[in-house]
């Protein structure tokens, strides 16, 4: 029996197979090559310098719709995608989303619910990462009650004509296609509205304190005509939203689990080095039990993850499940990141470090793809039987 590596304390890495070690170490190269050196500054600036280039990068490395089979998606697996998901927000949270964004929610919806001609259309570009997509489902007045979302599309002709606002959409001003969810007479709808149509506008939100490097917008749309074919035909009701969002928040799971990771690192490796009243503060017990305790939550929330990656490959994974591993590993990574903030004492709180960064960051990832109180009531339902969401 070896030792645990000290940030892989239960061995999990001896559990992943050759492929699967990898992808994680291929993303790990494209994070440090390409986005380490700049994050801070972009976080700082509240501006990704170059996502378009960036997104090509991801799509060169087959990570966008990764784990979607055809239409130039990589075909990998659930696990594979997860590992990915985690080296991504290792590096910051902003970047995951842009990949969440694109392949779990826009090239999901796509995917999943669109005819064959908007799939050929958009899926290989998207893919390679030279069309960007977003997901307008939250509105101004509805958030986490989307069920009763108010922009609506008509049938004008054979045509349709959306109008309404969606807000805080990620990737919304950079955009190429959106993927807009309003109601119909028929319930609510799916639509590939591409962002150059006539009547679609969309404003970057500013001041941020939290996913700094990442796009959010507004979209307005305003008598925006779109022709039958972009209408997903056969999914009617939250079901369709939902659907993508259950594929976001799995890589969510894995994702937190970076940010903590990271997080952790700088703790360790700033207390090792940092000496108060003669001794390193790694030496402390006070200063031990912090760091035990965010490892033993990191250890666990990443066989979490894991073990629903398996579920997701043998395709028994439950969005219940999904929900617990959203609200678990959210929840403990936030708390990881802001134990770890506290270690470093006053360069807890500078942009020099990473740690303020992913904290703020997790401030968003606990609030995006459900809050910690939707998926507590999802598994309350599940539990007792009763839907306590009204
Ligand atoms: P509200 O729904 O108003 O909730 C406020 C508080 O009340 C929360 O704590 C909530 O849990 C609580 N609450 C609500 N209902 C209940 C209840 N029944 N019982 C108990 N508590 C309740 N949306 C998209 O569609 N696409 C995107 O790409 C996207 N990107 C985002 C990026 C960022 C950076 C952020 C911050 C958000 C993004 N969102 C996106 C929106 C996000 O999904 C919503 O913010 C989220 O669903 C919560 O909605 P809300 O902000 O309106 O909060």
């Amino acid at each position: 029996v070896h030792q645990p590596h000290p940030l892989d304390l239960l061995n999990l890495d001896d559990h992943l197979t050759e492929g699967e070690r990898a992808v994680r170490d291929s993303v790990r190269r494209l994070c440090d090559d390409l986005v380490e050196p700049h994050i801070a500054e972009w976080y700082e600036n509240g501006q990704v310098a170059g996502v378009r280039e960036l997104a090509v990068a991801l799509g060169d490395l087959g990570l966008l719709g990764m784990h979607l089979e055809g239409y130039g998606c990589a075909g990998m697996s659930a696990v594979e995608y997860g590992l990915a998901c985690l080296e991504l927000e290792a590096t910051d949270s902003g970047l995951r989303s842009l990949v969440s964004v694109q392949g779990s929610l826009a090239m999901y919806a796509i995917w999943k619910w669109a005819n064959e001609e908007t799939k050929r259309r958009w899926l290989p570009r998207m893919a390679g990462g030279h069309a960007i997509g977003c997901f307008g489902l939250t509105e101004p007045d509805h958030g986490s009650d989307p069920g009763s979302m108010r922009t609506r599309a008509r049938r004008q002709g054979g045509d349709w004509v959306l109008d309404g606002t969606k807000t805080w959409i990620t990737n919304g001003s950079v955009a190429d296609v959106a993927v807009i969810w309003a109601v119909t007479d028929d319930g609510i709808r799916g639509f590939a509205v591409p962002t150059g149509t006539r009547g679609f506008c969309a404003t970057e939100i500013k001041h941020k304190a939290s996913l700094r490097a990442s796009v959010t917008s507004a979209l307005a749309l305003d008598g925006v005509r779109v022709p039958d074919e972009f209408a997903f035909p056969d999914v009617r009701g939250l079901k369709g939203p939902l659907s993508c969002l259950n594929e976001a928040r799995y890589g969510i799971t894995w994702g937190a689990m970076g940010a903590a990771r990271s997080c952790l690192r700088a703790a360790l490796d700033y207390t090792c080095q940092r000496e108060q009243f003669g001794r390193p503060l790694a030496a402390f017990q006070l200063t031990q039990r912090k760091l035990v305790e965010m490892n033993v939550e990191y250890a666990k929330g990443l066989l979490l993850a894991w073990h629903l990656g398996r579920r997701k490959d043998a395709g028994v994974l439950a969005s219940a499940q999904v929900s617990l591993g959203k609200l678990n590993n959210v929840r403990e990574a936030l708390k990881i990141c802001r134990t770890a903030r506290t270690l470093l004492g006053a360069n807890g709180v500078s942009l020099e470090y990473p740690v303020i960064r992913h904290a703020s960051n997790l401030e968003s990832v606990l609030t995006y793809e459900g809050t910690v109180e939707m998926h507590t009531l999802v598994l309350g339902q599940l539990m007792t039987g009763m839907p306590a969401f009204r």
